[in-house]
């Protein structure tokens, strides 16, 4: 089909298959695929509201096995730069969290292999213990396989123990292409294939959890492969349904193994768009502001995403490979104002919480991103002497 007629059939309301998404993605114009993710943006928030949610990220340890080639944020097992938190340090940043008006911290952390299934289950418990209302957003699909293979134990089982410890909802993390090729050459097909990653997300959705889904693109894949990314969470969401949002950023090169250039903003706003086409079943879409920074994040309202994710507290991910946007809840709700939509508090499930915390109570401004562990410090929690280490190093360190 031609650019002319695969607009008529969006513009319709039809769905697109490969060929025509393929066709749209490589020549039609920036701006016309921009207004035609706006429309269907327009048609599914009519009441242009564009969310945020005030959550922390939080990455628990930076030591793994998996060793992806994009990623500068892991630590070797043994390494005097990897670390773990205390249950204690995570509870300082709940309190910090909560203090900013927010409810929820996003968990992710490395393989780490002297972390075993009970030190989350222990964690998850200490959390509700302690802030029984407070959600935890926590363990993307391959740190959940990762614990399916450390614990022996099939990942519905381990879903279950970690949901009766109190998991609220699985981040789509660790998705970057889901096809085989790429993530060999990424070498993180061994952390998780592309079927076994979303295998974890149906077992999620049929556990009763909710999910986000990602895709980091600008690596070694084709455009096809982007796609086919998109097709294959489309076809999941048409199983389940229980992806509740799509973010997508660029691959962050700096400081990586696989080096490379960054993607331009307009392959961004292109990509988001032609997501925003694709995933016809999938209601939220995310701007990725904390890689394309404020404004190209704000231009995103107008390709497609009607959320800007969340108030950046603490990131460490993608700020190891070279992003540093930092925004509070003050400068998105500018940016979400500026242009021209109307800006709403929302949770996981992305139900209105209310109009801005700032507007209805002082909240402490967070002009700068807060790191998960000060540098220099080595300092092995207290709790890890309560469970048994697998790695040389770990025993050593747990040895009184
Ligand atoms: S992306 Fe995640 S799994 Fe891969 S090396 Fe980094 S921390 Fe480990």
């Amino acid at each position: 089909m031609s650019v002319e007629k695969l607009t008529s059939h969006v513009r319709n309301g039809n769905r697109l298959d490969r060929a025509g998404a393929l066709e749209l993605y490589t020549r039609a114009s920036t701006a016309l695929l921009g207004e035609l993710a706006n429309e269907i943006r327009g048609r599914k928030h009519p009441d242009r509201i564009v969310t945020y949610i005030i959550d922390r990220n939080v990455n628990y340890t930076n030591v793994c096995v998996a060793r992806c080639s994009f990623c500068a944020f892991y630590r070797p097992v043994g390494s005097n730069e990897g670390y773990v938190l205390g249950f204690d340090e995570i509870f300082r940043k709940i309190d910090e969290t909560i203090a900013l008006g927010g409810g929820q911290l996003l968990l992710q952390g490395g393989h780490n292999p002297d972390l075993p299934l009970q030190w989350y289950e222990d964690l998850f418990r200490a959390v509700k213990q302690k802030y029984p209302t407070f959600k935890l957003h926590a363990l993307s699909p391959p740190e959940i396989i990762h614990l399916s293979r450390l614990s022996h134990l099939p990942v519905p089982q381990v879903l279950d123990r970690l949901i009766a410890a109190g998991l609220d909802s699985v981040p789509g993390g660790g998705a970057e292409i889901l096809v085989d090729r790429v993530r060999r050459l990424l070498n993180c097909y061994n952390k998780a294939t592309a079927d076994e990653w979303l295998d974890v997300m149906r077992h999620a959705h049929r556990a009763g959890l909710r999910t986000t889904a990602t895709m980091m693109y600008g690596t070694v894949e084709t455009l096809e492969e982007r796609l086919e990314h998109l097709f294959r969470l489309r076809e999941v969401q048409d199983e389940t349904g229980g992806f509740t949002a799509f973010i997508t950023w660029s691959y962050q090169p700096q400081h990586t193994e696989l080096g490379g250039a960054e993607a331009t903003g307009v392959d961004y706003l292109r990509t988001l768009a032609i997501a925003r086409l694709v995933l016809d079943n999938f209601d939220n879409l995310q701007a990725s502001w904390v890689t394309q920074g404020g404004k190209v994040g704000q231009l995103s309202l107008a390709f497609g995403a009607n959320d800007m994710g969340s108030v950046m507290i603490e990131e460490n991910v993608v700020r190891a490979a070279g992003a540093a946007y930092c925004m509070d809840e003050i400068e998105i709700v500018r940016n979400i104002e500026n242009a021209g939509f109307v800006a709403k508090r929302r949770n996981m499930h992305y139900d209105i919480l209310g109009e801005p915390m700032f507007r209805e109570r002082e909240v402490p401004r967070m002009l700068e991103l807060a790191t998960a562990r000060a540098e220099g410090d080595t300092s092995v929690p207290e709790e890890l002497r309560f469970y048994p280490a697998r790695s040389r190093s770990g025993k050593e360190a747990r040895t009184p």
